[in-house]
This record gives structure tokens, C-alpha cells and sequence, in this order.
């Protein structure tokens, strides 16, 4: 069973399998894992301009760990989940500081370093070193639950201890960097999310989802509860000069240490706006006029952002705070920027209508 799944595998990947990626050009333990973190939540085709730009700027793991934060940060503004951006950098720093700059190549030293999880571990050692490895990303449980009709959420332990088990079993010791990315390569070309196409599968004659009818119950999506709702305030205040007043965000939690707007998150009037505003940022303010709002889902909750205009009433100057600062309107949406944000600073302004 272990050899047939890789040798139909592996011979479906020889002739239909992926091999024009960027990533897939000189596969060091670095690009490997920049591409395999930008993957985790990031269809390909979005994936391939950042990698390259990201490349061509951080060609090694020293001119990561060495960039301002805010650089990095700025070549991953547009994927979101910036975790994996900081991430990604304290990695570098690591391999940098503590393995004298070159990955290690074990699993458990890989999986010690910051967002480096067991699959991507996996990936970095078969993909770049050929070290018979087992991985398990989304592609990968999507075609294993089909395969052995696993029932339930991936998410869940029992489930993912299953999936793990059958990943495990699955791996050849040979052409393990073939094996890997052709399960990968089968997740995202043929045993697709929606109307898997069968007909051209390697593995249709033992899949059991085929053989039943389950492949589009398969694998089962969390259970579903409905997000919560919260509500911000956006400021944007501008100067005479066309400065907009930005803040960086705290280090941790949502859009952590990118730059956003002024934000308040419990509901005040219009009114109360710039006196308030002036004692949270010491920043005189007046005309607060209401934007257009919009809605903005993350994983755990919906945000209701409601903008506001308010009008700086002085000269602006350098900031005492490092986390404020004035910039030229129209530079602002290339600072490192959260979607939502550049997508409220980039768009014509529309009056509220409320
Ligand atoms: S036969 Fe269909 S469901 Fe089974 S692994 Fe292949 S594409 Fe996926």
C-alpha cells in the first residue's frame, strides 16, 4: 500500500506535477521555507509576485535577520496574517545568531524555531535536503482524508492524529522531494476543495471518498458558530499640508506593529470626538466628520470600521511618541498597512450617509 500510493504518485507527478515554480529553482532550506510560509494561508498565483519581490530584496537569511522590521512588514503587507512576517524575521534571526546562519537539519531543531510548525519542518528537510519527511498542509489532509475516508475536522486531534498517522505511511524513502510536492501538487490541481476531477486521479482506483460518494462531504469543514461583532473608530486627521497623523499598532495581536490610524473602540459622538482625541494623542483637533463605513472579517470576528475626518487645529511637528507620526497623504498607503487600511486611504471619500 505505502509503495503504490507514492510510486502512482510519483509517476503522476512526472508527467503533470509542478515544476516552473519559483521555489522550485535552487531549493535551500531559506526559500524553501519563505514559500511555505507565504503558502500556509495563500493561494499560489498571489503568492509568486511577493515571493520574487521578497527574494530579489532578502536573498538570504542574513539579509532577513538584519532588515528593519518595518521592511519586512512592508513586503508582506497584501497577505495578511502579519504573525507570519514576524515570525519569519525572529526565525531568521535565530538560524543567524544560534546556528551560525544555516538551517539546521533535524526536525525537532527546525520545529524550535519561531512559526515553523511539524509539516513545514517536514518541507524544509525533504523539499531542500531530500530527508524523508512527512508533511501535512492543507492540500495534503484534504487528499488524505478523501483518500482513507477519514470522518471530522481536520482541526481536531483525534482526526489530525489520524491524517498524520496515514502522511507517515504514505512518505517513500526514495525521491522524497518528488513525493512531497506531488501530494501537494495533487491537493491543489486535481483532488481540488470543489469537484475533485477523479477521472485523472492517480489514486481513484483505492480512494474510498470516490468509491462512496463522499468526496464533496470531504474533509469536514469546522463546525460552524457565528463570529462576533466589534465596532472601532478610525481617525483621520490631517493638517493643513496634507499630512495624515498614523500610529503603529502594538507589537501584538491584529495587524501587530504595522502601521494603521488613531483608533478608538468604544462608541462617542461626533461631538465628543476631537476632545477626546486630543487627550489620548495630544493632538488638537476639530471638524470630525463621519466617512462611509464598511465591514471587515477576520477569523475570529467581524471589525465594523466607522472613519472619521477631523481636521489637526495647529502646526503639526515631530512627534515625542516613536508610534505617531505625520505623513504626506499620498505616501501613506505604501507604509506597511494593514488591507482595510490602505483600502480606506486609497479609495475616493465618500460622506457618511448617516
Ligand atoms: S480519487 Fe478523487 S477524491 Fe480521491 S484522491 Fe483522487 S481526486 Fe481526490
Amino acid at each position: 500500500m505505502t509503495y503504490s500510493v507514492a510510486s502512482r504518485l510519483l509517476e503522476w507527478y512526472d508527467q503533470h506535477g509542478r515544476k516552473e515554480l519559483p521555489w522550485h529553482q535552487d531549493r535551500t532550506p531559506y526559500r524553501v521555507w519563505v514559500s511555505e510560509i507565504m503558502l500556509q494561508q495563500t493561494q499560489v498565483a498571489t503568492v509568486i509576485p511577493y515571493y520574487q519581490a521578497f527574494m530579489a530584496r532578502f536573498p538570504d537569511v542574513k539579509s532577513l535577520a538584519e532588515a528593519p522590521v518595518d521592511d519586512v512588514l512592508q513586503h508582506w503587507s497584501g497577505l495578511g496574517y502579519y504573525a507570519r512576517a514576524r515570525n519569519l524575521q525572529k526565525a531568521a534571526k535565530a538560524v543567524t545568531n544560534d546556528h551560525g546562519g544555516e538551517f539546521p537539519d533535524t526536525q525537532d531543531e527546525l520545529e524550535a524555531l519561531p512559526g515553523i510548525g511539524r509539516s513545514t519542518a517536514a518541507a524544509i528537510l525533504a523539499q531542500a535536503r531530500g530527508i524523508r519527511a512527512a508533511i501535512l498542509d492543507g492540500n495534503v489532509k484534504r487528499v488524505l482524508a478523501r483518500y482513507h475516508a477519514v470522518h471530522g475536522w481536520p482541526g481536531k486531534t483525534a482526526v489530525l492524529n489520524e491524517l498524520w498517522d496515514h502522511a507517515e505511511r504514505h512518505t517513500p524513502d526514495a525521491r522524497v522531494r518528488d513525493y512531497t510536492q506531488a501530494i501537494m501538487d495533487l491537493g491543489a490541481l486535481v483532488c481540488t476543495r470543489r469537484k475533485p476531477d477523479c477521472g485523472h486521479c492517480p489514486l481513484s482506483n483505492n480512494c474510498t471518498a470516490h468509491a462512496e460518494g463522499l468526496t464533496a462531504a470531504l474533509p469536514e469543514p469546522k463546525p460552524k458558530k457565528a463570529l462576533p461583532e466589534k465596532e472601532t473608530w478610525l481617525l483621520m486627521i490631517e493638517d493643513d499640508e496634507g499630512n495624515l497623523l498614523m500610529e503603529r499598532r502594538p507589537p501584538s495581536g491584529i495587524w501587530g506593529g504595522l502601521w494603521s490610524l488613531p483608533e478608538m473602540d468604544t462608541a462617542i459622538t461626533l461631538d465628543e470626538l476631537p476632545e477626546i482625541a486630543e487627550r489620548q494623542l495630544g493632538i488638537a483637533c476639530e471638524d470630525a466628520q463621519p466617512l462611509s463605513g464598511f465591514r471587515h472579517t477576520f477569523s475570529h470576528y467581524h471589525l465594523h470600521i466607522h472613519p472619521v475626518r477631523l481636521r489637526h487645529a495647529g502646526t503639526s511637528s515631530v512627534m515625542d511618541d516613536d508610534n505617531l507620526a505625520w505623513h504626506p497623504r499620498a505616501d501613506a498607503p505604501s507604509l506597511g498597512v494593514p488591507s482595510p487600511i490602505r483600502k480606506l486611504l486609497t479609495r475616493p471619500e465618500q460622506p457618511s450617509l448617516i
